[in-house]
């Protein structure tokens, strides 16, 4: 079996799946992330969206979306923070890109009074203005891995020894997808590729070229792939990718390099690969947390403070986490981004 086809089961099996049968998010789940960390996230997210908005004239209507909304949390923050945005609101069409059930019914919950839509893939977005946000979204595609065997590739699969799942690799094979990759490799070496993340970048940066509109992903990974990064998180403990197939998160890191170049093939711009922690901080994360604080007892300040500093610190997840902004070739990058 593919490691995308594995990884895919594992995640969104209709009955067996790790994100089709829980919500994972959070203390007492296994992993917690940016926007459950605290509100100041979103709230600046909306804020740079909404301003790129204001920048491209206020497109009417258009659609705000969201891929990968977890709890619906960072959308709710997004929809706070720009409530006094003259027209956004009433501009926005909001559409949810979510493949759980368990996850769609708690977004539903919280994002009721917008009146969310529902889609499973970015190519069914509407054809209007498109401003969308992704937070560790890209990281739970399936990704394939390839070793460098001479100028061929050998797959690693996923297969069955007696009872035991173990990972064994395909015969060498030439890859013409990956022949970009001669030039940087060394035999052994190994690398990764998301044909579903091409998809998406690609949906989203025609709509951003051809109708106007930003996107925002976040993630942890970097400018280009080399080396294994699929990884099982469970309890907020890693374990084995193989020890307990739909009971544990699996991830890999985000080739933005790929995204950027596939959002260029559409006529769309990006961003300079920003650290989460700069972007925020270019953002304002420090006053909000001060304004935040205002009035507040020591404990009510010591939790701002501290997930001021998770959300930037470098030792935490202002460095491990990056941002790449979409914009049409004409306008602006997004406020907290350089082109
Ligand atoms: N953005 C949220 C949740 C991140 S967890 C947050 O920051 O808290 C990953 C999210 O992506 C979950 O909502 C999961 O159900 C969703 N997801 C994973 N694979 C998906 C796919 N192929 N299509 C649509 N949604 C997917």
């Amino acid at each position: 079996m593919r490691l995308c086809d594995y990884m895919s089961n594992c995640l969104l099996h209709p009955t067996l799946g790790y994100y089709t049968t829980r919500d994972p998010l959070g203390a007492a789940g296994d992993f917690i992330t940016a926007p459950e960390i605290s509100q100041m996230f979103g709230e600046l997210i909306g804020l740079s969206l909404a301003q790129s908005w204001l920048d491209q004239g206020s497109p009417a209507p258009f659609t705000l979306a969201e891929l990968g909304p977890g709890r619906g949390t960072l959308m709710a923050d997004v929809l706070r923070a720009t409530r006094s945005v003259p027209g956004f609101h009433a501009a926005a069409r909001l559409i949810l890109i979510e493949a759980s059930p368990t996850l769609r019914a708690a977004q539903g919950r919280l994002l009721q009074p917008f009146a969310p839509q529902w889609v499973d893939m970015a190519s069914d977005l509407p054809e209007q203005p498109l401003f969308a946000i992704a937070n560790e979204f890209f990281d739970a595609l399936p990704i394939r891995q390839f070793l460098r065997a001479g100028t061929g590739w050998r797959e690693r699969l996923v297969g069955l020894e007696g009872e035991d799942l173990v990972v064994g690799l395909g015969n060498p094979a030439p890859h013409p997808d990956l022949s970009h990759r001669l030039a940087d490799t060394k035999d052994g070496d190994l690398v990764e590729t998301c044909a579903p993340a091409l998809s998406v970048i690609a949906a989203l940066g025609q709509r951003i070229a051809g109708h106007g509109g930003a996107a925002l992903i976040v993630d942890y990974g970097d400018w280009h792939s080399l080396g294994d990064t699929l990884q099982a998180l469970k309890g907020h403990k890693s374990a084995g990718i193989l020890d307990d197939p739909g009971q544990a998160d699996l991830t890999a890191h985000v080739d933005f390099e790929a995204l950027a170049q596939t959002a260029t093939t559409t006529g769309c711009a990006h961003s300079r690969l920003t650290t989460q922690g700069v972007f925020l901080d270019r953002l304002g994360i420090t006053a909000r947390a001060q304004a935040l604080s205002k009035g507040r007892n020591d404990a009510d300040i010591a939790t701002i403070t501290s997930a001021h500093r998770r959300l930037t610190n470098p030792e935490e997840m202002g460095n491990l986490f990056k941002v790449l902004g979409l914009y049409p070739a004409q306008a602006n990058s997004l406020p907290g981004l350089t082109s």
